[in-house]
């Protein structure tokens, strides 16, 4: 018998098999709307024009070589990633109290930070929001935090629970983590808004708490850099610590190249040149140093005017398609005449719409009308287009009614 007969079948992951259930399912008609990756128009996944440009430079680029990178990663792009999410012009960049460590996309960013904290770091607790991306939990509790939640979500008001979040915070011990989406808040699509970040901003600096930023949709939420970079910046501003987990994978499309970075804003350039001497510890035992390819391409767009200039139009572009598809959506439930209040879908801000449908509701979508999605009712706007909007308001008029 095998040594391993006893290894129990582990469960599919619940965002990822919603793709491999999708996958089997022969419905010509058959949508999924469970994975958190931009699609066109068509349907089709998108490779940025800017992106193939910059990898023609590369490959043309006979000087380029295949040797390690060094530790912490791609220099250029490790300077230009915290540029991009702080603002050149940031006094915390200008006072070099910035590190910042290439890693494996917005995963892997989460994980290096969250490994460092768990040694260096005397407060072990984070507290994440209620709800949030499944994976945080898993991140942060393997890494060795503990993992509380604050209040987020109102399902009532399908909007933000801005007395809970204060009074959860208000509540964490002195200096616990705080795990914040910089925008696009996934599940939910909820935001805070800007007076409302100030409150967050208060509570957590006066109870001495460290801010943690998934930056993960960057650009995405609004088609603007720096207007989705703000809660960031409030932040840095202040001069206080804090994290940020930066991920190339949707504002780029780089998703499969794991690009991402992650930053740690400390008050002196001594204590962030020790930090990161420590984070090459925690990497160098993990995977040793990070992939070139991806970087190298984000670093080949951000430095170059023109290419950056390109990219930032066609980032706009799919930002605006997703915001023009929950226009369509909601005029579609309108039309139908579907019970309830549907106008969160066009309130709420980046990838996903969380309807407030029910796991029964998804079920019976997805068996009545192969529509597939994860079980909190998560559906991405990215993945729709003008002709599969139909077929979606058809199946959530019929799972309501
Ligand atoms: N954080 C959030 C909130 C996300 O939605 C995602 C992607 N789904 C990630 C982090 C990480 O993605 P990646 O590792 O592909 O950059």
């Amino acid at each position: 018998d095998s040594v391993f007969a006893n290894v129990a079948r582990a469960p599919e992951d619940p965002i990822l098999g919603v793709t491999v259930a999708y996958n089997k399912d022969p419905s010509p008609v058959k949508l999924n709307l469970g994975v958190g990756a931009y699609r066109t128009e068509e349907g089709k996944p998108l490779v940025l024009n800017v992106v193939r440009k910059a990898e023609q430079l590369l490959v043309n680029d006979r000087s380029r070589v295949k040797e390690y990178l060094p530790i912490v990663g791609v220099a250029d792009f490790n300077k230009l990633s915290a540029n991009l999410i702080l603002g050149a012009d940031s006094p915390a960049i200008q006072g070099n109290l910035v590190t910042t460590v290439q890693c494996l996309s917005g995963t892997g960013s989460l994980r290096v930070g969250a490994e460092f904290l768990a040694r260096h770091y005397y407060e072990r607790t984070i507290y994440i929001p209620n709800p949030t991306w499944g994976n945080h939990t898993k991140v942060f509790t393997l890494a060795g935090l503990t993992v509380k939640t604050y209040r987020y979500y109102d399902p009532v008001t399908r909007g933000l629970n801005i007395q809970g979040l204060l009074e959860d915070l208000g509540s964490a011990p002195t200096g616990a983590i705080v795990l914040l989406h910089a925008c696009a808040h996934n599940p939910t699509g909820v935001d805070p808004t800007l007076q409302q970040w100030e409150q967050i901003r208060q509570m957590i600096r006066s109870k001495s708490l460290l801010p943690f930023f998934d930056s993960a949709y960057q650009g995405f939420a609004s088609g603007s850099l720096d207007g989705d970079a703000q809660s960031v910046r409030m932040f840095v501003g202040d001069g206080s610590e804090c994290f940020i987990a930066q991920s190339y994978a949707k504002n780029m499309g780089l998703y499969g190249e794991r690009v991402g970075a992650l930053s740690i804003v400390c008050r002196t350039a001594d204590v962030a040149s020790r930090v990161e001497s420590q984070l090459k510890l925690v990497i160098r035992p993990m995977y040793s140093n990070p992939p070139i390819h991806g970087a190298s391409i984000v670093a080949t767009i951000l430095k170059d005017r023109n290419l950056y200039h390109e990219w930032t139009l066609e980032l706009k572009a799919m930002a605006d398609r997703i915001i023009t598809m929950r226009k369509h959506l909601f005029d579609a439930l309108c039309a139908r005449g579907t019970p309830g209040d549907w106008s969160h879908i066009i309130k709420q801000i980046g990838m996903f719409t969380f309807t407030g449908l029910n796991r029964k509701q998804v079920t019976f979508m997805t068996k009545e009308y192969h529509i597939y999605m994860t079980s909190d009712g998560r559906i991405s706007m990215a993945g729709l287009s003008s002709r599969t909007v139909p077929h979606l308001a058809d199946a959530i008029h019929a799972a309501i009614t």
